[in-house]
């Protein structure tokens, strides 16, 4: 492979995935799920079924209050209640959550159909209609609609950027998707072309996952529409500013996003989903995700629906061993922390790590002053200097600090990962972040 992208900072990590081999499971036991009625960036949402309705897979179950994406049951069987649920990733307020048992047949509304135009004769008006209808999102991105992104940047969009790589630690749920169903994303990212009215689309792949890689190069055939990028393993090669930059030349910078330059970056697993709206009708109502981490027995990758709990995965993975876990939700540096493993896996989830609770323990005595040793710089994508940011934070400077540019941090969690002064400096940047959005709240 020739011309191998690269980019400033990011660290490889080397561990091996144990689930890397492993062909995605359908999860479809009979369990009983609880569905938020939440999609982010979409208006709030009531339910439409009532204890004792049964429900078949692709029917709606919440309905926004006003123009929106509806949820959708996950799967057949029976409503069992409507309850008030905090999310883990948002637990300042509540949203309703649809609880259904799964009759485990995973039978499909009658009227799910795929969409019967050319794609050559569909307007993005009627993609977007289509993706609207089955609640497609940005998965493993910031999991708003698809169909707003279209309806907004149709005609301004000249770059679309696949991203189908990855570099997280223990994360192989793209990886398999890319082996099992690469025709999927390839369709989907025509649709996508379609639907932005633009002729090429760059799709990102990282240079150690030949084998992945060369399955999708494969359903790629000889189209000359499609620009294959192979990029350096570096955690985090997902990151949209460093993709647009390294695209296009254009810095990211603070208050802007890909879109003001003219690109978009969508995911391999979102290429997918809006493949399956088309092709057979299918609302996203699953995902695949990677179990996986020193503490679970059998990792594995899980295709499963949204609404199962932290628990059942832990079960279809035969239990936890080797003593105290954590749970996190995520990637070792960013993820969220669960402590209720009965709350339930939404769309934002793409892999649930369980390792060793001394590792993510705080652990106060390690943590000692900054040393200066500059690290946390050097490993910064988006080319910060974190020590000075928290170092401005510290001394109740905020201004200073979001003069440095922490509302730009991605939060990727790289600079807390390298200090070996144990000091967080995400954790300060974060808090600088958090500030300036709250004064730009109060001066609105
Ligand atoms: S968390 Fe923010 S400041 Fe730290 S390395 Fe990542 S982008 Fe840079
Ligand atoms: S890595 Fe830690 S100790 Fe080193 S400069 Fe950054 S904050 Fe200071």
């Amino acid at each position: 492979m020739s011309n191998v992208y690269s980019f400033r900072g990011g660290v490889h990590f080397t561990q091996k995935s144990p689930t890397l081999k492993l062909h995605t499971e359908r999860f479809k036991d009979q369990i009983k799920l609880c569905v938020p009625l939440f999609i982010p960036g979409e208006p709030d949402m009531t339910a439409c079924v009532k204890a004792g309705d049964t429900v078949l897979r692709g029917q709606e179950i919440g309905i926004p209050s006003s123009d929106g994406c509806s949820v959708h049951s996950p799967v057949s069987g029976t409503v069992e209640g409507i309850v008030n649920i905090r999310l883990p990733s948002d637990k300042s307020r509540e949203i309703p959550a649809i609880e259904i048992f799964s009759d485990g047949k995973m039978e499909n509304i009658p009227l799910l159909q795929p969409f019967d135009k050319k794609l050559s004769e569909t307007t993005p008006e009627e993609i977007a209609d289509v993706l609207k209808a089955a609640s497609v999102v940005n998965l493993n991105y910031d999991g708003t609609a698809v169909y707003r992104k279209i309806l907004a940047y149709t005609g301004k969009i000249r770059r679309l950027i696949i991203n189908c790589s990855e570099t997280e630690p223990f994360h192989t749920n793209t990886l398999r998707l890319m082996f099992e169903r690469p025709a999927d994303i390839i369709g989907g990212i025509k649709i996508l072309m379609r639907a932005f009215a633009i002729t090429g689309a760059d799709i990102i792949m990282a240079d150690s996952e030949e084998e992945a890689d060369n399955s999708l190069l494969k359903a790629c055939g000889k189209s000359k529409y499609f620009k294959i990028r192979i990029f350096e393993s570096r955690y985090p090669l997902s990151d949209p500013a460093l993709l647009t930059k390294a695209m296009i030349g254009y810095e990211v910078g603070p208050g802007t996003c890909p879109e003001d330059f003219g690109c978009t970056v969508l995911s391999a697993e979102t290429c997918a989903a809006v493949y399956h709206a088309f092709a057979f009708g299918l609302p996203l109502v699953e995902r695949r995700i990677t179990v996986s981490g020193e503490s679970v027995t059998h990792p594995k990758n899980l295709l499963v629906p949204f609404g199962i709990s932290y628990t059942a995965l832990i079960d279809k993975c035969d239990g936890i061993r080797n003593g105290p876990c954590a749970l996190i939700d995520g990637n070792p540096l960013t993820g969220i922390c669960i402590s209720d493993y009965s709350a339930p896996v939404t769309a934002s989830t793409s892999a649930v790590l369980l390792v060793p609770e001394l590792l993510c323990r705080a652990d106060a005595s390690r943590v000692s002053a900054c040393i200066n040793c500059g690290r946390c710089s050097a490993v910064c994508p988006r080319r910060l200097l974190p020590s000075y940011i928290a170092a401005a934070v510290n001394a109740g400077n905020m201004k200073k600090a979001v003069k440095l540019g922490a509302e730009f941090c991605s939060e990727c969690g790289l600079c807390s990962y390298v200090c070996p002064a144990h000091s967080g400096p995400m954790n300060r940047i974060l808090q600088a972040k958090n500030s300036a959005v709250s004064e730009k709240e109060a001066d609105r």
